[in-house]
């Protein structure tokens, strides 16, 4: 355990946009003027990252940052709308092409001033990846290690059985799905967690990078993977891309998946077929909105 929280807290101190003393900080505050030395850590989740939008063809951007912090979903609270004119503004600047890598010096570099990278989208799945590693090599032999809603398994259950994980319903409280995880990761992308609604809209924190507002075509992607990593990075891209592109992504990747589409219908991946239980169907959707938006809040 004490291994495991170690591995968090050394790359906490690495990653986390919002410290001032991180090496992404260091890397945002240098945009558009010098690179930056980094750890091998940091480059190497750069580079992953990097590979991910390629896959995701730009859906999920780890140069998101100037959006998080317009928004401020991650601070205390968002402040509501950011006015259209600013996020326009941005959004030039949110492109990952502009994120350079030197791997032979160990330097990163931002080409634009302005620019910011915020790996809040992966970091955390390859935490759980790093976790593993951790405490594999200080002789435990399975475990279930789960950062917020990236989660990884190892081994099996001592009853012999595979972990098996609930994925929580985006508009009740329980779960509707589940699924048996052995030596595979698993994270889950909603709008559920972070958001506010205004004028009968929900807004929240994944940002489709193309147009600078929250994406609106699917409300819960879960994505099964080999790796923490590739589970947390691309459940945010496909929430980006919605269900049809995403599954056609997540199948051609060879990863699974299971998307909730914003109008409550669940899309699998064809390897998924009979080897999830959906615990129970989701909410209709609401019909009577405007009669009665409050009771149907938790429908939008
Ligand atoms: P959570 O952090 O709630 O587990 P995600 O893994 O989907 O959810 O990450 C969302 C976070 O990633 C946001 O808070 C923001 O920091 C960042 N982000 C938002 N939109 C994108 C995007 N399109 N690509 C990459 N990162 C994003
Ligand atoms: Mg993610």
């Amino acid at each position: 355990m004490d291994a495991g929280f170690a591995e968090i807290k050394k790359l906490e101190a690495l990653l986390d946009f919002f410290s001032d003393d991180s090496e992404i900080s260091a890397i945002n505050k240098a945009a558009g003027y010098k690179a930056v030395k980094v750890s091998v850590e940091t480059l190497d989740i750069i580079k992953k990252a990097l590979m991910v939008s390629d896959d995701t063809n730009g859906a999920f951007d780890p140069a998101i940052g100037p959006l998080t912090k317009l928004w401020g979903f991650s601070g205390k609270g968002a402040a509501g709308i950011p006015q259209d004119g600013k996020i326009k503004n941005i959004l030039p600047l949110i492109n990952y092409k502009k994120i350079m890598i030197n791997s032979s010096l160990s330097e990163v570099s931002l080409q634009k001033k302005g620019m910011e990278m915020d790996l809040g989208a992966i970091a955390k799945g390859y935490a759980a990846d790093k976790v593993i590693e951790a405490i594999k090599a200080a002789g435990i032999q399975a475990a279930l290690v789960s950062i917020a809603g990236d989660i990884k398994g190892f081994g099996i259950k001592p009853d012999g059985k595979p972990w098996r994980v609930g994925i929580q319903d985006p508009r009740a409280d329980g779960i509707f799905a589940a699924i048996d995880l052995q030596d595979k990761a698993v994270s889950t992308s909603g709008d559920y967690q972070r958001y506010f609604i205004k004028d009968g809209r929900r807004y929240h924190h994944i940002m489709d990078p193309k147009t600078g507002y929250p994406a609106s075509v699917a409300i819960s992607v879960s994505v099964i993977a080999d790796n923490g990593y590739a589970a947390d990075s691309f459940s945010t891209g496909v929430f980006v891309l919605g269900p049809e592109k995403g599954i056609k992504l997540l199948e051609s990747m060879g990863l699974s998946g299971i998307i909730v589409d914003a109008a409550k219908k669940i899309h699998l991946t064809k390897d998924l077929d009979g080897k999830i239980t959906i615990e129970k169907p989701l909410f209709p959707p609401c019909k009577k909105i405007h009669q009665a938006r409050k009771s149907c809040q938790n429908h939008l």
